[in-house]
């Protein structure tokens, strides 16, 4: 069998990282089974649709790698096929139109309530003769399209996550609304109908998505079975929740991918992240990996039923891991944005001493946005002084050490690594002073603070864009 499945995103927000998740799962299966992946944009709702989310949407799932083979397709730009798919509907008695008001659907619904049952349309509309239709159309009643669904149908399906689901027709509140009503006729058609006939037409093996659609699935097999045609596959992904165990929300802060780019993380990291909600590696210890190797792996026996719980601290760890071992020339190229976002002057400065730059600074980060306060002091004229720092400026002797290291500096030609250990050193003996003096009082004049990255590599960087002099000099006057 080829294995033929789709994301399908409403461009109703921006890519949310649940849809993103499924779009993983989605695409691993794809690639695990040399399949193809498929985008469709489901743009019915034509209020709450929006180009821009389309892009977002788009620009998301390339940045993740998440790439498609065939689409993206747009509903909008389908009507005429889900049209025809009504009529035949209704050609062959399966569907019928239903005049029932807003208004009586409401006293209905009250009704249900008061005796404490479900809300449910009681499928009034099944059986109306030509005449009762006229005598509605006379009254300029307006219709919407309804599928019967048998209170009495048994709906079975095996779902590679879940295993046996069987629901029943009564549980599915009644004949369902698969078209609104226009002026001209049949109207807008809704979600669960537009998605079978697309699966249909897109000879979609696996239906993968999210467990919030579970009910939906029992309705389609229905219209499935109403169009003669065969039924996919069907795997339900668990829900994302939140550490308190309630599903990921709006709430919860970040939930769209665009912000997890603006956050500072990887698309590497947040793929591999997203693998591990709800999905587990054959060898379980190992936790970083590419989607490439996941998709090796990949099956959906090592799918969770219970909710994925996002934790930023994993995504973090898993982040940092990946800035740690990038190449550093990508690494830079990661960088790079997030510096000219913070509006750094890196034109004037050699990609080679960037690169040393983020050789120095990687080690301590964990989100790229970290190398923006991480390399501050490197863009920047004059240093902010922390109070440890301006405290260690006014140790005893520290103002003479500084003294000593700028003399130092002028009769060297060049500073290396080499030198600037030679000055440490020349400084400690003609000053008789410790050398951890010079070491943190050198460290608070060019840095400002007491800690930091290693103190000579900065030192050689400040020195080649001439900031450290100048830091002497002004530290000096502090001291
Ligand atoms: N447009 C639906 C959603 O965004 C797609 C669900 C499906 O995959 O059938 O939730």
């Amino acid at each position: 069998m080829t294995v033929r499945v789709r994301i399908a995103p409403s461009p109703t927000g921006n890519l949310h990282i649940g849809t993103a998740r499924t779009a993983v799962f989605n695409w691993l299966f794809a690639r695990h089974h040399g399949g193809q992946f498929i985008l469709r944009i489901e743009d019915t709702d034509l209020e709450r649709s929006r180009p821009e989310y389309t892009e977002n949407i788009m620009t998301g799932l390339r940045w993740l790698g998440l790439n498609w083979d065939e689409g993206p397709f747009f509903q909008s730009q389908r009507l005429d096929l889900y049209q025809t798919a009504v009529q035949k509907l209704l050609a062959q008695g399966l569907a019928y139109r239903c005049y029932t008001t807003p208004e009586e659907l409401e006293a209905l619904r009250e009704t249900q309530k008061a005796k404490g049952e479900a809300p449910r349309y009681d499928n009034r509309h099944r059986h109306l003769t030509p005449e009762q239709e006229a005598e509605f159309q006379a009254q300029g009643r307006s219709f919407v399209i309804r599928f019967k669904i048998d209170d009495d149908r048994e709906i079975v399906w095996n779902d590679l996550v879940r295993g046996k689901m069987v629901w029943r027709g009564s549980d599915l509140g009644g004949d369902m609304v698969i078209a609104r009503a226009s002026e001209s006729g049949i109207g807008q058609p809704l979600y669960n109908f537009v998605v079978v006939i697309d699966d249909i037409d897109m000879q979609i093996s696996h239906v993968i998505r999210g467990e919030d659609h579970i009910a939906n699935t029992a309705k389609q097999i229905l219209l499935y079975e109403a169009f003669g045609a065969k039924i996919p596959e069907f795997a339900h992904t668990p829900l994302i929740l939140n550490m308190d165990g309630r599903k990921l929300s709006k709430r919860d802060g970040v939930t769209s991918i665009s912000d997890f780019k603006q956050m500072g993380f990887t698309a590497e990291a947040l793929d591999n992240y997203m693998t591990l909600l709800g999905w587990s590696p054959l060898d379980s210890t190992q936790e970083i990996f590419t989607l490439e190797a996941a998709a090796k792996d990949f099956s959906f026996e090592r799918v969770n039923k219970a909710g994925a719980k996002f934790d930023w601290a994993k995504l973090d760890w898993l982040n940092s891991q990946y800035i740690h071992h990038q190449p550093v020339d990508q690494l830079t190229d990661l960088i790079l944005p997030y510096w000219q976002e913070a509006g750094y002057k890196i034109d004037g400065r050699e990609r080679a001493w960037l690169e040393q730059l983020v050789s120095l600074i990687a080690p301590s980060m964990t989100r790229l946005t970290d190398a923006v306060a991480m390399s501050q002091m490197f863009f920047t004229d004059t240093v902010e002084l922390s109070a440890e720092g301006s405290q260690q400026l006014q140790q005893e002797g520290s103002g003479a050490v500084l003294q000593g290291i700028i003399t130092a500096l002028e009769n060297q030609p060049q500073l290396t690594e080499t030198t600037a250990q030679d000055i440490i050193k020349q400084v400690v003996k003609a000053q008789n002073v410790k050398k951890g003096l010079v070491m943190r009082s050198l460290r608070a004049a060019l840095t400002g603070d007491v800690h930091g990255p290693d103190l000579i590599q900065s030192w050689l960087l400040l020195n080649q864009v001439g900031l450290d002099k100048t830091r002497l000099n002004q530290a000096i006057s502090k001291a």
